[in-house]
């Protein structure tokens, strides 16, 4: 008997395994669908604003994926399979095409723009010609390079810091800003700090969470970044401030630029559009 059991759940772990893998393929198909066709894919964007008089001061651009059948999908979730199956590259271009057009639409209705930024995938980022490619974009485009920041994470330099770095050096060239993104966590080069070509840099919001009047080590951790990053000369953001609490905590130290649900959700562009000044 016990051995038919143990055959019985061989048998439902093996179905299991299965529809996994039928899930993830056909997940993977509609993606690759979504990247070919431009269907469902959008961005979304959120406001960065000053924390000294709250105006706005730019934004972060974040890719949305509608699935035909099952709606939203996190980025989380699709940014990963896309890294799995060779995917990430389309759609990182796809995601730079969309927020150049939708910037573009933006200027056509008499907006005032104002600089967004565009998440950068490991891959992404070192394809060869990278830089070449994004120059021609931006001047296909007729927008200011200076509109448009490239947010990267620490741990897409890890090893290769200098080549990176002269990566970065190129960017900057062109006009566009760099903020290093999720700050604090995983992998801190601090001894090559000073030699990335960043103008900002993005408090991970997991310190944001654990800032508490109470709890001092977050409080430490935040305050040191800040002054930091200050001390290099670079613009500091907190991202995912929540509450009222954390602004008013926030207010205590070298923060320049607050991001988080607190002031705004990530939006639509149409939405977003409401939020900018006539030019
Ligand atoms: P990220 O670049 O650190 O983006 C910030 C994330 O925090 C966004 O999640 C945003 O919606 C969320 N967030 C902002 N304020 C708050 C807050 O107050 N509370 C909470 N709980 N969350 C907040 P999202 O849009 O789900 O994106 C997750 C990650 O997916 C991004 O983290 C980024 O790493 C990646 N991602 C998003 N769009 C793109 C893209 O276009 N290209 C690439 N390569 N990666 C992207
Ligand atoms: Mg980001
Ligand atoms: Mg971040
Ligand atoms: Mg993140």
């Amino acid at each position: 008997r016990a051995k038919r059991e143990g055959r019985n759940t061989y048998r439902l772990y093996q179905a299991a395994v299965d529809q996994q893998a039928r899930d993830q393929l056909s997940m993977e198909t509609a993606l690759r669908n979504a990247v070919e066709t431009g269907e469902g894919l959008y961005m979304a964007y959120q406001p960065l604003v000053q924390r000294n008089n709250r105006q706005l001061a730019s934004a972060e651009a974040l890719v949305r994926w509608r699935h035909p059948q099952r709606g939203l999908i996190p980025p989380g979730e699709f940014i990963p399979l896309a890294e799995r199956s060779g995917l990430i590259l389309p759609l990182g271009e796809k995601v730079i095409d969309l927020v150049l057009a939708d910037m573009r639409a933006w200027k056509a209705t008499g907006k005032k723009l104002i600089s967004v930024a565009i998440n950068l995938s490991t891959a992404q980022f070192w394809q060869s010609n990278f830089v070449n490619h994004i120059s021609q974009k931006l001047r296909d485009s007729q927008l200011s390079p200076a509109l448009i920041t490239f947010e990267l994470t620490e741990s897409m330099l890890l090893n290769r810091e200098a080549e990176g770095a002269t990566l970065l050096k190129q960017l900057r060239a062109l006009g566009c800003g760099i903020a290093l993104d999720d700050f604090g966590t995983g992998y801190s080069s601090l001894s090559y700090l000073h030699n990335i070509p960043a103008h900002s840099l993005k408090i991970d919001r997991s310190f944001i969470e654990a800032l508490h009047p109470q709890e001092n080590s977050s409080r430490t951790i935040v305050a040191a970044i800040a002054s930091l990053a200050r001390e290099l000369g670079l613009k500091v953001v907190a991202e995912g401030v929540e509450t009222e609490q954390q602004w008013n905590l926030l207010g205590e130290y070298a923060i320049d630029f607050i991001q988080g649900f607190y002031i705004a959700k990530p939006q639509p562009a149409s939405h977003f559009a409401e939020l900018l000044e006539a030019n």
